[in-house]
Order: C-alpha cells, then structure tokens, then sequence
C-alpha cells in the first residue's frame, strides 16, 4: 500500500485500486501524486498495490468484501485493517472502481447522510445506487461515515470526460464548491441476483423487469462469478 498524504489535516481521503485489475484508480493516483505538494487536505491511497502488479483483482480475497478487516490477517485483511485506521479523520472518502458492467459512472453509497449527499451533488450521474447494510458492512464505503465508491464503466474510465468526472468531484470536496441539485434516482440494492435467475434477453441496468420485480444493477460484471449483478426492489427520486 502507498500513501501520501498532502499539507495539512487529511480532508478528502481518495482511495485507488481497492481491486488491483482496475488500473484507473492507479492512473488518478498517479496524477494527484505530482500535485500533492501544493493542495491542502488530500490523502492519497494506492490500495491493492500487490494484486496491482500482478493485474489480479486480489492476492488472497477481495479487499472490498473485509472491512473492517485484521491486525494480524491475510493480505487483504491486513490492508483493510491499515486503510480504516488511516481514513479516521477524513471529512470524505472517495473509492474509484471500475467495472465491465454497461453503465457511465454510478455513485454507490452506504447511506444518504448529509456527507455522501454532498459527494453525489459534484456527481453527475442522474442514477444513485445505495446498497443495503447487509451487502456493505463488509466494504470500504460501509465502513466510513460518508464514502462513495465511483463506479466507472472500464471503457469510460479511458476517456478524458471520466477522468474530468474524478477530478471535478475531488477538486469540487477539497474547494468546497457545489453543483446545482438535480433529481436523482435512487436504487435501494438489497439483494444480488443469483446465477439460477433467469434474466430477459433485453436486460439492461436499471430498466425495470416486471417478471421479477427488480431494477438490475451491474449486469455482466465479469468479476462476479458465483451471482449475476445486483438488484433494487425500489427506486425513489431525491433532490441532490
Ligand atoms: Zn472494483
């Protein structure tokens, strides 16, 4: 794990490459490191650095599902274990993801508080995905009091707009500007949708499937081996 912290109290806490096989957080990253001298309030964290290397997504299991994690566990435990000591004090907590799933970029959060409700509003994302607290006790954003996993599609994380979108939101905590609230939808995920589920053809994130009575989210991840993406039974609008 790298960490580089700039002057000052750690405000904004990014975190890159809690998966080592999304090479984007790497590259935000790298760009924030050459800057970090001159913005007050940063704190930068290169997660996975060994399943980086490797181009793996782990090196004994996935970071993201053991928080809190252990002093004294395997490597992704261990990491865990460091990364919640090191974000105690952060304002905010940004955690850069991607995904093969055919989406842009979708703001997941753990809870609406006023904290993550601040983070979505640099978001332009109109979808919001919040994730019950059984599928987050055990990852980053459910761990912390106002975190937000960006979840960026991996071919749109390539493009100069999805690395506009990072920076806008970081810069945008650490200036303390804000953007015009817009409606968002907000899926409430409770659930995963297993591999016996048999899903229409035409099914697509966050499209409605009357047959099951579930809006799907993170279809075709190619991570997600023993489920097929998760589901939302509700969505609401919320001004953010
Ligand atoms: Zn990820």
């Amino acid at each position: 794990m790298k960490v580089i912290k700039a002057i000052g109290k750690a405000k904004v806490s990014v975190i890159c490459c809690v998966h080592g096989d999304e090479p984007f957080g790497a590259k935000v990253f790298e760009f924030y490191s050459s800057r970090v001298n001159k913005i007050e309030g940063l704190q930068l964290i290169l997660a996975n650095e060994e399943a980086l290397a490797k181009g793996d997504r782990f090196v004994d299991t996935d970071l993201n599902r053991c928080f809190p994690g252990k002093r004294e566990g395997n490597n992704e435990e261990r990491l865990a274990h460091s990364i919640i000591d090191l974000l105690q004090g952060s304002q905010y907590v940004i955690d850069v993801h991607t995904t093969t799933s055919d989406i842009a970029m979708t703001p997941i959060v753990a809870n609406l508080g006023a904290g993550v409700k601040r983070i979505i509003n640099l978001c332009t994302s109109v979808e919001v995905v919040e994730m019950d607290k059984g599928i987050t006790e055990i990852s980053l954003i459910g761990s912390v009091l106002s975190g937000v996993s960006l979840e960026f599609n991996e071919k749109y994380a390539k493009t100069d707009q999805a690395f506009e979108e990072v920076r806008s939101t970081i810069d945008g905590l650490l200036s303390r500007s804000s953007r015009n609230k817009i409606v968002r939808q907000i899926y409430q995920i409770d659930r995963i949708i297993s591999l016996d589920t048999v899903l229409p053809k035409d099914a697509v994130n966050f499209t409605y499937i009357k047959s099951l009575g579930i809006y799907p989210f993170l279809l075709g991840e190619k991570a997600y081996m023993d489920f097929q993406g998760f589901a939302a039974k509700k969505a609401r609008q919320l001004t953010i």
